[in-house]
């Protein structure tokens, strides 16, 4: 039988994982799972029932309601929120973007989250994946640290902001890489360091999937 296999991939704003991500999912029959748009739809959910990150009883009073699902569609997992399927352009709005690093520090919020994300490995199973690959900010040190194998995508600051601008999205970077320090350091640790600051896309992809290979052999 085929082993079943986690990939982790962990790394700071804009540092190419989500395209990396995508690319290994096809490439091997992977679930794709951004963790990254789980925190931005709870955050799109609280700043609809006009929480902000400084309301903490009540978003602690909110987050058990709050009903999560997940749909598949093609290779990559889609949260849903109580039967809806979250709205890809309100998750990459500029509300969003300039709260969500601050709603995902809330360690109950965090919580909430946690047997969500392991859970998705059954999601994977379920669907006949022959694994999934997870990105975020704490995939190798907290969600799967078991993970048969673990990145860090890294890339300087200019090149990562400068990546973000030519999606013509407005993205503060550099302060959300501040609030996110903690867990981006805890999830390089005894990670694969991928510095994707000169390479293209493809040129990741090749590094990444030549390792995940060898590791399938
Ligand atoms: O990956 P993305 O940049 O879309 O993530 C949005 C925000 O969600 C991050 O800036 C971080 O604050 C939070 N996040 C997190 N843990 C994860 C994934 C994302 O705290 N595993």
């Amino acid at each position: 039988m085929t082993p079943f296999i986690i990939v982790a991939i962990d790394g700071g704003a804009a540092s190419g994982k989500s395209s990396t991500a995508r690319a290994l999912s096809e490439r091997f029959n992977l679930l794709h799972v951004d963790t990254g748009s789980f925190y931005r739809a709870i955050s799109a959910e609280l700043l609809r029932r006009k929480l902000t990150p400084d309301d903490l009883p009540a978003i602690c009073a909110a987050l058990p309601s709050i009903r999560l699902g997940t749909r598949v569609n093609g290779r990559t997992a889609h949260m849903e929120i109580d039967g809806r399927p979250i709205d890809a352009a309100e998750i990459r709005s500029q509300p969003v973007n300039e709260t969500v690093a601050r709603f995902a520090p809330i360690p109950e919020l965090r919580a909430a989250l946690l047997d969500y994300q392991r859970g998705q490995a059954d999601v994977a199973r379920s669907h006949g994946f022959r694994g999934l690959v997870m990105e975020g900010r704490d995939i190798g040190s907290k969600i799967f640290p078991d993970a048969d194998l673990r990145f860090f995508l890294h890339a300087d600051l200019e090149e990562r902001a400068k990546r973000r601008r030519n999606e013509g999205l407005q993205d503060k970077v550099a302060e959300r890489d501040i609030l996110d320090n903690k867990r981006l350091l805890e999830s390089a640790k005894g990670a694969i360091m991928i510095d994707s600051t000169n390479l293209t896309l493809e040129q990741v992809v090749e590094k990444i999937s030549g390792i995940v290979a060898e590791k399938l052999k």
